[in-house]
């Protein structure tokens, strides 16, 4: 008998995968989580019915919700991730050669256990010497701390539930207030083709907190219509110009891809209102 999973992207559009092996279906305190074993993409992470992660397709969202901000920043030395419980975002933060210090607030402690064992490519990060765990909600974290981050990442779940708040205007005025005076947020804002209403919602919200706020793209194979959306707000640099793209390795990050990614269709730079 075969075995799929399937995530129904939009009411009418599901998106499946052949299983081989159901790894852990649990109800959290703040979510269902169910990881399965894949044929195409090896390990998979769904919250609520929703793919979060992969083994095989994660270093594209990984390396670009990190690398654009660490790498505009020319002093990223103190990161906060909120949200990424399963470390793949902190591992990139943490192997950033200017981070002295990565810190993950995430609110779910079992999305961090279900990534410690099943996907020690993300959580490698847990142990690094650079990173610092804290289970929180990252809406009441982000307000204990003022002046204080380089730059703060949102690797959040699609905004409902606990994630609802991380989309807020008022959550963005926190971040602005937790980061330095030359600081930068990054947020995973979704896919322009499902989910205008959440970009145009992000980028209005952080264009009210930050001089400079940008939108840039990845493909992403296992996220809704494999198009990703991620929105930079930058109390000073340019995010889209790389200050030093270094000496790190990449799968899919590259100093071209750093500009590219900032060059939208007519379509995406309508949904955020740049004609
Ligand atoms: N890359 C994924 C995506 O785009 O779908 C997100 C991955 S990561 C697993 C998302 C995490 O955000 C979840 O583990 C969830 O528990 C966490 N999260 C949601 N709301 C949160 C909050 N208010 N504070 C901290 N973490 C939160």
């Amino acid at each position: 008998m075969e075995l799929w999973v399937t995530e129904y992207q939009t009411p009418v559009l599901g998106f499946s995968c052949k299983t081989t092996e159901t790894l852990r279906v649990e109800q959290t305190p703040f979510q269902h989580l169910c990881v399965v074993n894949t044929e195409q993409f090896g390990r998979m992470l769904l919250l609520d019915g929703m793919v979060q992660t992969t083994e095989k397709d994660e270093f594209v969202y990984h390396e670009m919700i990190t690398m654009i901000a660490l790498n505009a920043h020319p002093r990223p030395k103190n990161v906060l991730v909120i949200g990424g419980g399963d470390g793949g975002a902190l591992r990139e933060v943490v192997r950033h050669p200017a981070v002295e210090c990565g810190t993950l607030a995430e609110i779910d402690e079992r999305v961090i256990q279900a990534s410690r064992d099943f996907f020690p490519d993300h959580s490698c990060s847990f142990s690094a010497t650079k990173a610092q765990l804290i289970v929180a909600d990252g809406i009441q974290f982000i307000k204990e701390h003022a002046d204080t981050f380089d730059v703060v990442i949102v690797d959040s779940t699609e905004p409902v539930g606990p994630a609802q708040e991380l989309f807020s205007p008022a959550f963005y005025a926190s971040v602005a207030k937790a980061l330095k005076d030359d600081g930068m947020l990054v947020v995973q804002s979704e896919s322009p083709f499902f989910n205008g209403d959440v970009i145009k919602m992000a980028y209005g919200g952080i264009k009210q907190s930050f001089p400079i706020t940008k939108l840039y793209l990845a493909a992403v194979p296992t996220y809704p219509s494999g198009l990703w959306s991620f929105t930079v707000g930058s109390k000073r640099y340019d995010p889209e110009v790389p200050f030093c793209t270094g000496k790190l390795e990449y799968k899919y990050y590259t100093s071209e891809i750093h500009q590219a990614a900032f060059k939208l269709p007519a379509f995406v730079r309508n949904l955020i209102g740049d004609k």
